[in-house]
């Protein structure tokens, strides 16, 4: 195994996930190779430093937002198929929709 293979597959190698072969050949490498124990090292400082960060901090809004995002993408081919049969354009669900709730917004409205 060459250090870049190591280190290309490293998350696999870290969270236990490549196959046996791959699992032994990767430990290999890692006990005879200083570079890519260096690498590991850092890597797992990386993840200890994202680990101690708070959290993301959202509005009371963001989930009903983010659902509202969600369905527009779901619903965006559906739609492309009833306009391109001339069975009329954007769907209507409702005048919350029409911007009353955006007090705050993390994504810029673009119904
Ligand atoms: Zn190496």
């Amino acid at each position: 195994m060459t250090c870049s293979e190591f280190q290309n597959h490293f998350s696999d190698y870290h969270d236990s996930l490549g196959d046996p072969a791959f699992m032994v050949a990767a430990s290999a490498h890692l006990d005879g190779c200083p570079e890519c124990r260096r690498y590991r090292g850092e890597v797992e400082q990386g993840i200890e430093v994202l680990r101690s960060l708070p959290g993301p901090s959202v509005g009371d809004d963001f989930l009903p937002r983010l659902k509202h995002r969600i369905y527009h993408l779901e619903d965006g081919p559906a739609l492309r198929r009833r306009e391109m049969a001339g069975l009329g354009d954007h769907h209507d669900h409702g005048a919350r929709d029409r911007g009353a709730d955006r007090g705050g917004d993390l994504v810029p409205p673009q119904c």
